[in-house]
């Protein structure tokens, strides 16, 4: 088992390796490794992020087959079936750290600002159920100052949603919130900017050790 800290770690030093483009060797995706992978898998982190075609988890963070078990749904929001999944890969696998990761620029988000501030075309019952979950973290933000200035209030608007989620996640499940208190799980936020190729850490990730 690869305790939280120890994979947030990996996590931080694979981006940096993908933004400043010194990638690891093709190891990670070779034949051999899938090879080793058929007797079983233990991804260090469960990742639930954004289907944004520009924020391909594995790559973004530089891993490989077996790293990362990924959950991937529009506006990274948190519906049953996520819950489900993390509590999946941390009872069967051992994962101890769930990183929901936004992203700059996140579609979902001006959609959903878009039909909170005017008209917008008619979507369907099930692209609502995506907006409508996206809802109640942003909407209070229309009411500040950020209103007048779109760029800062889609950036709110997206770290908004990461915590939404992140707190869905740790208080939406009696499995999770037990892992928390006794077996070292983390729950933490992030976002990816799609301009730095970076990704911050901001919500429940203790600062990085310098040195
Ligand atoms: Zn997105």
């Amino acid at each position: 088992m690869i305790p939280a800290l120890e994979a947030l770690q990996r996590l931080r030093e694979g981006n940096r390796r993908f933004a400043d483009d010194t990638r690891s060797s093709e190891s990670l995706i070779s034949p051999g490794r899938r090879a080793e992978l058929t007797a079983g898998q233990e991804p260090f982190a469960a990742i639930l992020g954004c289907s944004d075609s520009r924020v391909p988890v594995e790559i973004i963070f530089d891993q490989g087959l077996g790293d990362l078990f990924v959950i991937r749904v529009a506006g990274n929001i948190v519906a049953p079936s996520q819950i489900g999944s993390v509590e999946f890969v941390a009872e069967r696998f051992k994962t101890r750290l769930v990183v929901v990761l936004g992203h700059s620029q996140c579609g979902v988000i001006q959609a959903t600002l878009e039909q909170l501030t005017g008209p917008t075309e008619r979507r369907s019952r099930n692209v609502h159920s995506i907006v409508n979950r996206v809802r109640p973290s942003v909407e209070g933000l229309l009411e500040t100052g950020l209103r007048h200035d779109y760029d800062a209030l889609v950036h709110h608007a997206v770290r908004a949603n990461v915590r939404a989620s992140t707190n869905q996640l740790r208080h939406g499940s009696q499995v999770i919130e037990q892992m928390i208190q006794t077996e070292g799980m983390l729950v933490v936020g992030a976002e990816y900017s799609l301009e730095t190729g970076l990704v911050e850490f901001f919500d429940g990730a203790p600062d990085e050790e310098v040195g």
